[in-house]
Order: C-alpha cells, then sequence, then structure tokens
C-alpha cells in the first residue's frame, strides 16, 4: 500500500468493455476517489466502432471527467511510410515473420510503446505542467488500469516510479462478464472490441467479423497487409504477415476456426497495454 497522495489520479481509456466499466463505475460513484480524468491512447488504426462509442463516451453528461486524447499520429502511416523509407529498423508491430530460411519468427512489438504507453507518459506529464524530461517525485500520478479478474496476470507494476498503478475491477473483483452485466445492468451500451484494425493477435473470429460486418475496414486492412510486402527498404528479408497462417489476409480460409477450436490470442481489449 502507497500513502503518497498523488497530484494527479487518471483512468487509463481503451474504450472497451473494461474501461469503459471501470469509467462508468466511477461515474455512479462506485469508485472512489473520482478520477480528474481519463486518457486515450489513440493509435489513429481503431475500427469506427470504437471512435464512435468514445464519442458517446466523451459527451456532455456521461462521464463527470474529461476525456483526452493521446497520439503519436496513425499506427497505419507510419507501417506504410517505413515501407517506402530507407532509415527504419525493426517492424514496429509483431507481425507474423517467414524468415528466408523457411523458418517463422515474429516481429517486435514496439507498436505497444510506442503508440501508446509513450503518448499517455508524455499527457500526464503534459497535465502535470512539466516538460518531458523533468524529473517528477515518486508516485505523483495514480493510474487505474481496466484489468478485469479473467486477466488478471497482465498487471504490472508501474514503469515509472513516478506512477502508481491501480486496478480497481481487481478490487471490486469483477470479470469481463461481471463488467457487461454490469453496463447491461444500467442500461449502457456494450462497447465493441478495442485493437488495431490490424493487430496480429486477432483471432479468425475477429478476422471473420470485420470481413463480414465491416466491408470498408476489412478492404483497408487487406490493402495495407498487401503493402508490407512491397518495397521493403529496412534491408530486412523476411516476408510479414498480419494473420498468424503466414498467407495474405485475403487468401485466409476464415470459415472453420470455431471448428478447429482455435484460440484467441488478443482475449482482451488493448487497454493501452495490448494484452502485455
Ligand atoms: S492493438 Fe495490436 S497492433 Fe495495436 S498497438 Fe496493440 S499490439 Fe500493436
Amino acid at each position: 500500500m502507497n500513502n503518497t497522495m498523488p497530484r494527479l489520479r487518471i483512468l487509463s481509456l481503451g474504450a472497451g468493455v473494461q474501461s469503459t466499466t471501470m469509467a462508468l463505475m466511477a461515474a455512479h460513484g462506485e469508485l472512489t476517489p473520482m478520477p480528474d480524468c481519463a486518457i486515450f491512447a489513440d493509435t489513429q488504426w481503431e475500427p469506427k466502432a470504437v471512435y464512435e462509442h468514445l464519442k458517446w463516451l466523451m459527451s456532455p453528461n456521461v462521464l463527470p471527467f474529461p476525456v483526452h486524447i493521446a497520439t503519436r499520429g496513425s499506427l497505419k502511416q507510419s507501417i506504410l511510410e517505413r515501407r517506402n523509407s530507407t532509415g527504419g529498423r525493426f517492424a514496429v508491430v509483431p507481425w507474423h515473420i517467414v524468415n528466408p530460411d523457411g523458418s517463422y519468427g515474429f516481429g517486435r512489438r514496439q507498436c505497444t510503446s510506442e503508440f501508446k504507453l509513450t503518448p499517455l507518459m508524455w499527457k500526464m506529464r503534459e497535465l502535470l505542467g512539466v516538460d518531458r524530461r523533468a524529473r517528477i517525485a515518486a508516485n505523483s500520478v495514480e493510474v487505474w488500469g481496466g484489468i478485469s479478474t479473467d486477466e488478471a496476470s497482465r498487471m504490472k507494476p508501474a514503469r515509472q516510479q513516478w506512477q502508481q498503478t491501480r486496478w480497481p475491477l481487481i478490487e471490486t473483483r469483477k470479470s469481463r462478464r461481471d463488467c457487461e452485466s454490469w453496463l447491461q445492468r444500467h442500461s449502457y451500451p456494450v462497447p465493441p472490441k478495442s485493437s488495431c484494425l490490424g493487430c496480429p493477435f486477432h483471432s479468425d473470429a475477429i478476422w471473420r467479423d470485420l470481413r463480414d460486418n465491416s466491408p470498408d475496414e476489412w478492404a483497408e486492412t487487406v490493402e495495407v497487409d498487401r503493402a508490407m510486402r512491397e518495397g521493403d527498404a529496412r534491408g530486412f528479408n523476411g516476408v510479414e504477415f498480419m494473420h498468424s497462417q503466414r498467407v495474405p489476409l485475403d487468401q485466409i480460409d476464415l470459415s472453420t476456426a470455431a471448428d478447429r477450436g482455435q484460440a484467441d490470442l488478443f482475449d482482451n481489449e488493448c487497454e493501452g497495454m495490448c494484452g502485455l
């Protein structure tokens, strides 16, 4: 237990089921004290439904505290531009790779840190009124993370000594299903799944849902997947794919995932931590 009083209490808002429930529970006075604000770390590559849900959360009379958006720009654009540049280093997303010798591998996961955690940290510094290098006293910011009991293994200590982490859904023993029940009981909409459109952790159920219910977003994602294998100027010789089958997205057989009992590798919303 940390007894230092934080200068700022922020709720890390992924805009999925868990963090939405946490924010609305705070609004109902079921979690105290009230956070000063929420921060949505935006990769600018979420489904339209997530942005619509976020817009609702930010509309008057939903939450009694402000929601800030923190971003370093578009992850999709970064993926596409890196292909056309000569100075790239590593894959920013943990793509499924076929190495030159035919063996399989994964790209490094830099997207979580670069496009979620860093903008979140910069926004917290901005709210504290300090620049990006200034020293901050220990435990100055309390960060609420939306991790539920069914994913407790994802809880991690704060990365910065000036942050202290709180897990309100763990404290109140809420699973993802409990969160959905809470939302329904209070007549709130159940939020869509929050994660990047082309996240390589998607299960086939998510890919199928995207293909069948959001044809425009599916077409756009297929296009990014195709572009990833063109004009690679980074000196890396492997071939990268979004899908774990390591074939182009529009050639995947998505019809029998349930029959094969495929596990969902990304059963949790991103929530700023991408399942880490
Ligand atoms: S949702 Fe996936 S692609 Fe997006 S930042 Fe998280 S791990 Fe990376």
